[in-house]
C-alpha cells in the first residue's frame, strides 16, 4: 500500500483479542497512544467466543504463580472496566472417578501448593455430592478450587471496547496488517488500504501470532487449533461449580441464565484459509456423553448450538509474553493454548508496566519469546 497518510501513536499493537485489548488499554491509561489494528472484530475469534473458565492449569507448573494473580485481578474486574463481566467466583471442581485418577489428582495438588499459594482441597465421595448433588455414581471425589470461576466472554470483551474507546485508543477493525517493515527506530505496518508507524509494535495476534512474527523474520512454533464447545437450551439452576475432569478433558458450567456450557478443549477442523473453524462431530458426540456421564442431568437439557473458536498452542502449552530477541521495541503476546481468557486481564496489565518501566515482572519471565529462539523450544 503506497500514498496513505501514515496513522502515528507511540504503540501499534495488532490483535483485538483479549490479549491486545488489555495490553492497549493498560498502556494508554499508562499515558501512551496506542492504535488497535484488528482484522476483523474486536473479541470475534477465540476470546469472544471461548468458555469463559476462569482457573489455573495445574500441569503448567510454570504459569502457576501467574494463574494466582490472574485469580485475585478477575474480583477486581469491575473497577477496571466498569462492568463486572459476568465474572462469578464459583469455584471448579476437578472430579476422579479411578483409582489411578486419584494418584494424578494427588500429584496435581501438590503441584499447585508447591508454586503457588492457590488454595485446594481434596473432597472425598459424600462432601462432593453436599458441594455438588447429581454427579454420577462412578464419580468418587475431586479437587474443589473455591477461588476459580467464570465470567462471560463476550461481555467481557465488549467491556474492554468500550473501555478502549473511553482511553482514546485508536481502534482500527476490518484492518488486516499484511507488511511490517522498521525503518531507524520506528516500526511501518501496513494494511490493504492504511498506513501505521510506532516505535514500539506489540503482537498480540493469538493464533495467526506465527505469521506476524514471520512478518519480520521470527519463528515461532505454534500450531493452529479449533476447539469445540456447546450449549444447551435455559433450564433451572442446578449446577454450582465449573466442572472438570482429572482422567478426561472436560469443562461443564451452567451460566447465570441457566444454558450449560460443554467443552473441554475437544478439536474440531481449521479451514484451509486458516481463519475459520469446524465442528469435528464424533468428538463432539464423545464431549457431549462425558459431560452426561459426569452430571447425568445434562440429558434433560437441549443443545441449540455448537460452534469452534481457533487457538494457537506453544508446544509447552504457554503463551510467548515479552520483548522479542529480535529488537527489544517488538514485543509478543499470543500462543495461550486454550486458557488465555483467564490470564487476559493479569497478562495486558502485567505487559503494559514492563514495557513502561523496562522491568519485566518475575511472574512473566518463564514465558518470554526467546525460550522459542530458532524456532524450537529451549525448555
Ligand atoms: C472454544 C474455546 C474455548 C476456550 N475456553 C477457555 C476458557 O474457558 N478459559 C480460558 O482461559 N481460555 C479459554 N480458551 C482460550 C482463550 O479463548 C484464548 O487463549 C484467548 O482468547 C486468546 O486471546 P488472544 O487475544 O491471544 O487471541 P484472539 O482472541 O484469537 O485474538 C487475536 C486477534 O488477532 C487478530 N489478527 C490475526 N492476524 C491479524 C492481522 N494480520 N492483522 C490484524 N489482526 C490480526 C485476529 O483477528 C484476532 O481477533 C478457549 C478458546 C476456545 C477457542
Amino acid at each position: 500500500m503506497t500514498g496513505a497518510v501514515s496513522h502515528s501513536a507511540d504503540v501499534i499493537v495488532i490483535g483485538g483479542g483479549i490479549h491486545g485489548a488489555s495490553t492497549s488499554l493498560h498502556l494508554a491509561r499508562r499515558g501512551y497512544s496506542v492504535n488497535l489494528l484488528e482484522r476483523n472484530r474486536i473479541g470475534c475469534h477465540a476470546s469472544g467466543v471461548n468458555a469463559g473458565s476462569i482457573h489455573h492449569i495445574p500441569r503448567i507448573h510454570f504459569e502457576l504463580p501467574l494463574a494466582e494473580s490472574a485469580l485475585k485481578v478477575w474480583p477486581e474486574i469491575a473497577e477496571m472496566l466498569g462492568d463486572d463481566c459476568g465474572f462469578r467466583r464459583n469455584g471448579y471442581l476437578r472430579v476422579v472417578e479411578t483409582e489411578a485418577q486419584f494418584e494424578t489428582a494427588r500429584t496435581a495438588m501438590e503441584r499447585v501448593r508447591r508454586y503457588s499459594s492457590i488454595t485446594e482441597e481434596w473432597l472425598d465421595r459424600g462432601a462432593l455430592r453436599d458441594l455438588q448433588p447429581g454427579l454420577g455414581d462412578s464419580i468418587t471425589g475431586g479437587i474443589w478450587a473455591a477461588e476459580c470461576g467464570s465470567a462471560d466472554p463476550a461481555r467481557t470483551l465488549h467491556a474492554f471496547r468500550l473501555n478502549l474507546q473511553r482511553a482514546g485508543v485508536g481502534l482500527f477493525e476490518g484492518c488486516r496488517v499484511q507488511a511490517i517493515t522498521r525503518v531507524g527506530d520506528v516500526w511501518h505496518c501496513v494494511s490493504a488500504t492504511q498506513a501505521f508507524q510506532a516505535p514500539v509494535l506489540i503482537n498480540c495476534a493469538g493464533g495467526w501470532g506465527g505469521d506476524i512474527a514471520a512478518l519480520v523474520g521470527e519463528r515461532f512454533p505454534l500450531t493452529r487449533q479449533a476447539l469445540m464447545m456447546s450449549v444447551s437450551a435455559r433450564t433451572p439452576a442446578l449446577l454450582g461449580p465449573v466442572v472438570g475432569h482429572v482422567g478426561h478433558r472436560l469443562s461443564v458450567k451452567q451460566a447465570l441464565n441457566g444454558t450449560y456450557l460443554i467443552g473441554g478443549g475437544y478439536r474440531g477442523h481449521v479451514s484451509d484459509t486458516a481463519v475459520h473453524a469446524g465442528l469435528d462431530h464424533d468428538r463432539l458426540a464423545y464431549n457431549l456423553a462425558l459431560a452426561q456421564h459426569v452430571f447425568p442431568t445434562l440429558a434433560q437439557a437441549a443443545l441449540t448450538r455448537c460452534w469452534a473458536g481457533l487457538e494457537g498452542f506453544a508446544p509447552d502449552h504457554a503463551g510467548y509474553i515479552g520483548a522479542s530477541s529480535y529488537s527489544t521495541d517488538l514485543w509478543h503476546c499470543f500462543g495461550f493454548s486454550a486458557h488465555g481468557f483467564y490470564l487476559g486481564p493479569v497478562v495486558g496489565k502485567l505487559l503494559a508496566q514492563a514495557i513502561d518501566t523496562g522491568d519485566t515482572p518475575k511472574v512473566l519471565l518463564p514465558f518470554l519469546p526467546t525460550r522459542a529462539e530458532g524456532g524450537t523450544l529451549t525448555h
